[in-house]
């Protein structure tokens, strides 16, 4: 599906990645490169140029290693960017779809495969999850459509709302809730009508059935081979009737891919499922980290620079355990514990596994600490100076109110940051005294 774009790229990066030294003009030629590729894609303008910002920036701060070249490394931080920029919330392809029966609402332009779409995730939902699902269409105005779902489940071996000639859309949307609860169904899904274009009277009516259907999941299906076009349907519908992810159909042809890259950024929304072909099990999960290594097609040097990434923060692991053990412990050790914490699942999680802090776990948790925390904390820490950082004991009440600021926090937050600082460095030099091989060296284990 990425085909052209993935050609481009890989031959940017070839090239890249055979050199041995890169000065700044080599990365920046090769993202000029990226950039106009990306636009080839059909990518939208101020997508391209965000993306390569970010690549550019962190190309920059990056800490070389010995073990892989320069050019590795970009190939890298382009992968991690195009999942960035591909990613949404949560499990790709999740759908909440708990406490049955679950209300889907399918929505999207006619033609666009909304009714092929709904019916492959019924079956979807059907064979793999285990769901037993009802299908219905609100498509009032063609009495083709309708039928054409009942075919389909048929078909799949899904039920449909029998089809009652004179209901309106919202009220087929009760009878199917009706029908769903009584039936004991997992899930109802409700493929409303479509039009050629966007226009009033759709949406009023696709508003009307949501604030009856009170959906969980409220999916738009557009053609992917319509580019930007694609992008800007998506907007329209988020904006007017508030969507919780895409399907893009039609990506089985040889559209330029581009809709896929732009579609999160653009309107906030994640791509959940890309549709394949017009064969019922042609349906699959739009995964972000999949879709980067297929994309860039450089999966080798991908895992060669975690693996040397691991490495690196392995020795500054060490170096940080050796630096507690004498009973340093500055806010550069607490950021990158910080940093870590939120790697291995968040706080508790963290404390959990370290030994002797399963009570200290518990008291994290009913402190209400989550990963936001830990967030701000780590903004609060980048507000500082180098110096500061070193020796947080600098603080003046002056700069305080400025880091805070600067952090968009308030001081007290800074406060409570410092006595968890002071706090664990206690701690540390306690653990280090006792140590000596016992605890510290166990935790370095
Ligand atoms: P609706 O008007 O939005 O309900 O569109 P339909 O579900 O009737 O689909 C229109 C046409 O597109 C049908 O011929 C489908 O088989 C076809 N179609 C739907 N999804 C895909 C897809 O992912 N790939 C391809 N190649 N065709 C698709």
């Amino acid at each position: 599906m990425f085909e052209n774009l993935s050609e481009r790229l890989s031959g940017v990066f070839d090239r890249l990645t055979k050199q041995g030294a890169l000065s700044e003009e080599d990365v920046k030629t090769a993202l000029r490169e990226v950039r106009v590729a990306l636009l080839e894609a059909d990518v939208s303008l101020p997508v391209a140029r965000d993306f390569v910002k970010a690549v550019q920036d962190k190309a920059t701060g990056q800490a070389v290693t010995k073990s892989i070249t320069p050019g590795q490394q970009v190939v890298k931080i382009v992968h991690d960017a195009l999942i960035d920029t591909l990613k949404g919330e949560g499990e790709p392809g999740a759908l909440k779809i708990d406490s049955p029966p679950a209300p889907i609402l399918m929505v999207g332009l006619q033609g666009s495969g909304k009714t092929t779409t709904t019916a492959k995730l019924a079956k979807r939902l059907k064979d793999r999850d285990g769901k037993r699902v009802l299908m219905a269409s609100l498509d009032v105005n063609r009495p083709a459509a309708m039928e054409q779902l009942a075919i389909l489940g048929v078909q799949i071996g899904v039920d449909t709302l029998p089809i009652v000639k004179g209901e309106n859309p919202v009220q087929i949307a009760k009878r199917a809730k009706t029908q769903a609860s009584m039936g004991g169904y997992d899930v109802y899904m409700l493929d409303t009508a479509g039009r050629l274009s966007i226009d009033e009277e759709l949406m009023r009516q696709v508003e009307a059935v949501r604030d009856v259907a009170n959906p969980r999941e409220t999916l738009l299906v557009v053609d992917g081979l319509t580019g930007q076009d694609a992008v800007q349907t998506a907007e329209n519908f988020n904006d007017r009737i508030g969507i919780s992810g895409v399907v893009l159909t039609r990506m089985d042809g040889d559209g330029r891919g581009g809709a896929a890259l732009s579609m999160r950024a653009v309107t906030g929304k994640p791509i959940k499922f890309v549709g394949l072909g017009e064969k019922m099990d042609a349906l699959e999960t739009f995964e972000p980290e999949r879709i980067a290594g297929r994309i860039l097609g450089m999966g080798d040097i991908v895992a060669l620079v975690e693996k040397a990434q691991e490495t690196i923060e392995a020795e500054q692991a060490e170096k940080m355990m050796k630096r507690m053990a004498k009973g340093q412990f500055n806010m550069n050790d607490l950021k990158m514990q910080l940093e870590q914490m939120l790697k291995m699942g968040g706080m508790q999680g963290m404390m959990g596994m370290m030994p002797g802090m399963g009570k200290m776990a518990k008291q994290v948790e009913d402190a209400g600490f989550d990963d936001k925390i830990l967030k701000r904390q780590i903004a609060l820490i980048q507000s500082m100076t180098k110096k500061e950082r070193a020796n947080p004991a600098l603080l003046q009440a002056s700069r305080k109110k400025r880091i805070a600021k600067g952090a968009g926090m308030e001081v007290s937050e800074l406060n409570k940051l410092m006595k968890m600082h002071r706090q664990m460095g206690d701690m540390m030099k306690k653990m280090g005294k006792m140590g000596k091989g016992g605890m510290l060296k166990q935790a370095m284990k």
